[in-house]
């Protein structure tokens, strides 16, 4: 049977189209809006295949969320359609509002309507998996690690909208019975990721010798997962998580965002043409830092290992240089995208204004 993935022309969704298509065998329906963050281009290995099919929309509009439910009657809807750059949300969150809160209460109540219709082993079988950040959980000091029980306590606009979408699909879980599950997962990184994150935007700014603008001191701490690993672990959860239950998911890969910097430097100064300045290191520059930086965030993936047997395959160093290596042999990717959009330019410097 079919599963909807929403946001799956994004970064980890398109990858959870690939995997799932040309991996898994599976049928996919892609329902996508194709905002800025979208890019048909992730998809064109499964594009011709049958298996597969590109649906334009918003998951906030509910009339057309309930004939797509009806049309295609999944098995599963995997929601990763969202606003996920924080830099944005400070500087304007409707739309994180609106897609991230309103769009999961739309999918939710059109998988209810859908699910209580279904009888027997339809019934038994349908999942909402629900993906998330583990930025719902706030910020650890330098000890501790997040785990499912953590309190919520979210800091940005973008991971205050992602909690409220997660209560939500709990919400619908306790209340109505809907088979939901929920992840919470750590940074990801990898091929086709659009060039504001950290990584890509990093990695494309010191390739062309422009300056490196590191936030704060560069000491903020993110756990980095590689985006197949990420896939990996959702279709674990999807196949063998115990309903109502949520998962964290990690890549048990900490490193401050000056560590993920240097390494970029030295990977681009091994891999790519030498800059006439000299090291690239030499581009990096403190600027003002993110309001409401979380200082760190490291997730305790246990549970998904001792439950489900999944653990990340990629260590950090071989994903970063796989990164690096992949973004200069796909300049054909993502030069049209710097093009049209000020992908490489700094958002989010938003003050607390009076
Ligand atoms: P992305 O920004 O790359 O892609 C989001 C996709 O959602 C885009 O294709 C966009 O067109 C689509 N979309 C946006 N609004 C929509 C709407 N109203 N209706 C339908 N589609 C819409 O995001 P990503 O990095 O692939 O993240 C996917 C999910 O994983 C998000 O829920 C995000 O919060 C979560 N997440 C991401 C990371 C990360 O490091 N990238 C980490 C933790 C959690």
């Amino acid at each position: 049977m079919t599963i909807i993935v929403t946001g799956g022309a994004g970064f980890i969704g398109s990858a959870v189209c690939r995997h799932l298509v040309a991996q898994a065998g599976r049928q996919v329906v892609n329902f996508d809006k194709l905002t800025y963050a979208a890019d048909l281009g992730t998809l064109a290995s499964i594009e011709e295949d049958p298996r597969y099919r590109l649906v334009r929309g918003d998951i906030a509009d509910r009339a057309t969320v309930r004939r797509l439910i009806e049309e295609c009657r999944p098995s599963a809807i995997m929601n990763l359609a969202a606003e996920s750059h924080v830099d944005r949300s400070i500087d304007a969150a409707d739309d994180f509002v609106r897609t991230n809160v309103q769009g999961t209460f739309v999918l939710l109540e059109e998988a209810r309507r859908y699910w209580a219709a279904l009888e027997g082993d339809e019934r038994e079988a349908f999942r909402f998996l629900h993906i998330s950040t583990d930025e719902v959980y706030g910020s650890l000091g330098p000890e501790g690690l997040f785990t499912e029980t953590t309190a919520y306590d979210p800091s940005s606009p973008y991971s205050a909208t992602k909690a409220a979408s997660d209560h939500l699909v709990r919400a619908w879980g306790r209340t109505y019975g809907l088979p939901v599950l929920v992840t919470n997962c750590s940074n990801n990184y990898g091929p086709y990721q659009f060039p504001e994150k950290l990584i890509p935007l990093m990695c494309l700014r010191a390739l062309h010798g422009q300056e490196l603008p590191v936030y704060g001191t560069g000491e903020n701490v993110r756990d980095w997962l590689f985006v197949e690993d990420h896939v990996e672990a959702l279709v674990a959860v999807l196949r063998g998580g115990r309903v109502g239950e949520t998962y964290n998911i990690g890549g048990g890969s900490e490193r401050r965002n000056l560590e993920v910097v240097h390494g970029l430097c030295d990977l681009l100064d091994e891999l790519a043409p030498p800059l006439p300045a000299g090291p690239r290191r030499e581009l990096i520059r403190f600027v003002e830092d993110r309001p409401g930086h979380d200082a760190r965030y490291a997730i305790d993936a246990t549970k998904i290992r001792e439950q489900l047997g999944w653990q990340a395959r990629h260590d950090f160093a071989a994903g970063l240089r796989a990164t690096v290596e992949w973004y200069l042999a796909n300049e054909a990717w993502w030069r049209p995208l710097l093009e049209k959009t000020n992908a490489l330019q700094r958002l989010g410097a938003a003050r607390r204004q009076a």
